[in-house]
């Protein structure tokens, strides 16, 4: 029996938590495991609780199920981490692993700090998506939990073109369209699809975008005046980095919005050379090696040379 299926035999009460912001492999994993606990283990209780996340996501299966504030019945027997590199990640649901008895992180970030009791950590999974696969009965994957499964691949590999994406990986995603999900559409309207407002801000980032290091490295900032003006909110800027990472002759891009007075997330991607998520833990965030963040705070043009000086050191 693997570690996921252990932890669960003698649990009655379980939460899945994932990171802030949730994205499409955080969702898509989170649900994934709650339908399948749902199907395979009918006797559980089983919580998913995590940050509001978009609304294009709203056709997985549980996605009106989740929680957004913490349950008044806060013990859990089994707490189930997914696509969280560390603990301050889970962000306020954090109190939930504390309290747990039993827990039990699955991530592929290289990054993780094994944070969890039981830690199931594949760094070279395309995504959480996958690694939670390898840690269920296949024979319990409906169409249900295979669009979730779908989904977190296709989110975080871009649609299988970024440099995570395996033989593996396909492989599974092969799987999950035999159960019979409507891929296109997955692909379409939960991932290149954009809304009228969110085009606007991608176009007005694109166009103020500033090339540096001999043309190498890329940046654009969106500030909170930006945001209010154009009416969007920090889940409308995904994207954005990466139209900034495949501009001809980028190795490394650099997208940053403000969350506070001065306080900026920071996005890095990288093409071939940079490790990214070193840089992104220096400055205390994570990631992957070609897709890292973190948040830094200053001005802009002290925030981009910090991010310079270290990038500049890896293409020497
Ligand atoms: P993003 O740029 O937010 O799309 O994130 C790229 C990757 O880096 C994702 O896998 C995130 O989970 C990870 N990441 C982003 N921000 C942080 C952070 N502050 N700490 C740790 N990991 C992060
Ligand atoms: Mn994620
Ligand atoms: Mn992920």
């Amino acid at each position: 029996m693997n570690q996921l299926e252990t932890m669960l035999q003698d649990a009655k009460r379980v939460v899945l938590l994932g990171h802030v912001h949730p994205d499409g492999d955080c969702v898509g994993s989170c649900l994934a495991a709650f339908n399948y606990i749902r199907a395979r283990y009918e006797d559980k209780q089983v919580d998913v609780c995590l940050e509001p996340a978009s609304k294009k996501l709203a056709f997985l299966s549980g996605y009106d199920s989740i929680h957004h504030e913490i349950p008044e019945e806060k013990e859990y027997d089994l707490c189930i981490c997914l696509d969280s590199s560390d603990k301050e990640r889970l962000g306020e649901f954090g109190v939930l692993l504390d309290g747990a008895k039993q827990s039990i992180c699955i991530d592929h970030h290289i990054t993780n700090t094994r944070y969890a009791m039981e830690n199931v950590v594949e760094s070279s999974a395309s995504s959480t998506c996958e690694v939670l696969f390898g840690q269920m009965d296949e024979r319990w994957v409906d169409k249900s939990i295979a669009e979730c499964i779908y989904t977190g691949i296709v989110h975080d590999t871009g649609v299988f073109k970024f440099s995570n994406t395996s033989a593996k990986t396909m492989m599974i995603a092969g799987k999950m369209m035999e159960r019979g999900i409507d891929f296109g559409r997955i692909i379409d309207e939960s991932f290149f699809q954009k809304n009228y407002l969110q085009t606007q801000i991608l176009g007005r980032a694109l166009l103020e975008s500033i090339t540096f290091l001999d043309k190498r490295c890329i940046f654009s900032v969106v500030s909170k005046k930006d945001m209010e003006f154009f009416g969007v909110e920090n889940k409308d800027l995904d994207g954005i980095v990466d139209q900034l990472r495949v501009i001809e002759g980028v190795e490394c891009a650099i997208f940053l919005y403000e969350i506070d007075n001065h306080v900026y997330k920071a996005s890095l991607r990288s093409n071939t050379q940079v490790d990214v998520s070193k840089i992104a833990s220096y400055f205390g965030g994570g990631g992957h090696v070609r897709a890292a963040g973190c948040t830094m705070s200053g001005s802009i043009h002290d925030v981009i040379n910090n991010l310079s000086e270290h990038i500049e050191k890896q293409l020497a």
